[in-house]
């Protein structure tokens, strides 16, 4: 079932591999990628094999400063990004927020798209923990452990950020406590079949 997260050329994901990392190409519409047209980027930065995504750099920099980063998939998906140009955090107003093991997903301040600003920002928002950040006026990052863990967490960010931008509709939006939210965040440690 197609997540419906990206259109056109919006959007990359990389995943972690021996001494750098294998990242979509630039500007190629999702239709047209093959597994060959992957893009490996060494860890100091040269690309080889093709054009590496514009994003090259803020996805090396989370690899560089987050070890257990092993996959980022960033996308421009409808409702996070609503939240990212309103320059919005999405808060603990549902528990699973914590999935992104935080209490709260923080708003990356706007920087030109494929900048070293833009990955400041965006590691800046990330801190130590927190698996994902929205993009200032521009969309969302999320990473994980794996391939599917970064995926599922972008698609579950997108969900949360439908929801909350319903509910602000009714008004003023309640938030769980820290506490009760790092409980979640310890629970979901053992959410495993
Ligand atoms: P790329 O096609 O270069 O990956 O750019 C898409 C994008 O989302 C830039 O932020
Ligand atoms: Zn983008």
């Amino acid at each position: 079932m197609p997540s419906g997260l990206v259109r056109g050329t919006s959007g990359n994901v990389s995943a972690r591999t021996d001494g750098g990392m294998l990242i979509t190409p630039s500007a190629v519409p999702y239709e047209e990628m093959t597994a060959g047209g992957m893009v490996f980027v060494r860890m100091d930065g040269v690309a080889i094999g093709g054009k590496p995504s514009s994003e090259w750099r803020m996805h090396l920099d989370v690899y560089r400063s987050r070890a257990d980063a092993r996959a980022i998939v960033h996308t421009h998906s409808t409702y996070a990004t609503v939240l990212a140009c309103a320059g919005l955090d999405l808060p603990a107003f549902h528990y699973m927020v914590a999935a992104a093991n935080t209490d709260r997903v923080r708003c990356a301040g706007y920087a030109t798209y494929g900048t070293q600003a833009l990955s400041d920002n965006a590691l800046a928002a990330l801190g130590t923990d927190a698996n994902a950040c929205l993009l200032g006026h521009h969309g969302v990052l999320a990473l994980g452990s794996s391939l599917d863990h970064a995926f599922g967490l972008a698609e579950e960010i997108e969900h949360l950020s439908e929801i909350y931008v319903h509910l602000r509709q009714l008004g003023p939006v309640e938030e769980l406590p820290a506490e009760e939210m790092q409980r979640v965040q310890e629970a979901f440690k053992s959410y495993k079949r």
